[in-house]
């Protein structure tokens, strides 16, 4: 792509730097169109939340769902939370974004209660930001205290990263959090830099397998492949000794619902089951989910 710009910008007859500087100008002002329009967007209503389900292969039920920010801007369009997360972690505001995120959560939780879904904990991603430098603790403790709901409906997912830094503020901070009832899962695993010894001094409830160990797995051929497999045996292997519930994230096919299952992993999050769904859809899964 970049090859055939560049030809193209000699071709016009401007020169590289100019390319280059063009580039650069697009990128600085896609930054900041971003870095302003968040701080609208949360004013405007366009940051909403979806949900993706957890689901038991085994016992065929919902047993958790994941929040998942969306952005839908008027004047970008659709941007990814890859993206925009980056951002407002560079400026701080994602300390704002995740305390309304916290909040958006508590109220539909509360609704949902209200139409007699049958539950399971609500995971919310924490920027390792607002881990360090907000106030989580009393954020949770007082939404949940103001919305009067059980915490044990929510659960919180923090990076390897934020939670193997062996700093004891860290730890201390875990166990408050988990005294208030709320869970705590780690994203993303197998990924970071991970001390699996200390994983056993952590208060965790629940690991996440990376996607990108399951993406691997893409045919029947794969599974006879050790060193696709190894990953994701070696955390159902490590989950299941330190009895610590566990997730695989990024499932697509039966072929990966099934090397899971058959492995002792049996609860996947990921499009085989269902995509992330808006609040409503999710109601109808929960309430589904009653009936399977
Ligand atoms: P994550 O927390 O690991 O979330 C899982 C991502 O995988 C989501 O992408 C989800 O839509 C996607 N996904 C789920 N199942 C499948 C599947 O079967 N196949 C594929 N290809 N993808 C699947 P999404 O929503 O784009 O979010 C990307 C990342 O942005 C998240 O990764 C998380 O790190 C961050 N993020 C999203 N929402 C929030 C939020 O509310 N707060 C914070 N701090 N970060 C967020
Ligand atoms: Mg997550
Ligand atoms: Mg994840
Ligand atoms: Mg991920």
């Amino acid at each position: 792509h970049a090859d055939s710009a560049m030809y193209l910008a000699k071709k016009e007859g401007r020169n590289n730097f100019q390319f280059f500087d063009e580039m650069l100008e697009n990128q600085t002002e896609r930054y900041m169109l971003i870095q302003h329009g968040l701080h609208n967007a949360l004013k405007r209503g366009e940051l909403v939340i979806h949900y993706q389900p957890k689901f038991a292969l085994d016992e065929k039920r919902i047993v958790g769902a994941e929040a998942l920010l969306r952005w839908f801007s008027p004047e970008l369009g659709s941007v990814s939370p890859a993206e925009f997360i980056s951002i407002a972690e560079e400026t701080g505001f994602i300390v704002d974004i995740g305390c309304w995120l916290i909040e958006r959560v508590c109220e539909t939780l509360v609704k949902w209660q209200s139409q007699g879904a049958p539950l399971a904990p609500v995971a919310i991603n924490v920027s390792p930001i607002q881990f360090h430098r907000g106030n989580l603790h009393e954020t949770l403790k007082h939404a949940i205290k103001r919305h009067r709901i059980d915490p044990g409906l929510i659960q919180i997912e923090l990076t390897e990263g934020v939670v193997m830094n062996r700093e004891q503020s860290t730890v201390e901070l875990l166990r408050s959090i988990k005294k208030l009832g709320v869970s705590i899962s780690i994203d993303d695993f197998g990924t970071g830099y991970s001390s699996l010894s200390y994983l056993r001094h952590l208060p965790i409830d629940e690991i996440k397998i990376d996607r990108s160990f399951i993406m691997e797995i893409t045919d029947e051929k794969s599974l006879l492949d050790t060193r696709l497999t190894a990953i994701p045996l070696a955390v159902i292997d490590l989950a299941k000794n330190l009895n610590i519930k566990l997730v695989a994230e990024g499932v697509e096919t039966a072929v990966q619902g099934n090397f899971l299952l058959r492995n002792g992993c049996n609860v996947i999050q990921g499009y085989l089951f269902s995509r992330p769904v808006d609040e409503e859809a999710m109601l109808a899964l929960w309430q589904q989910s009653r009936h399977p």
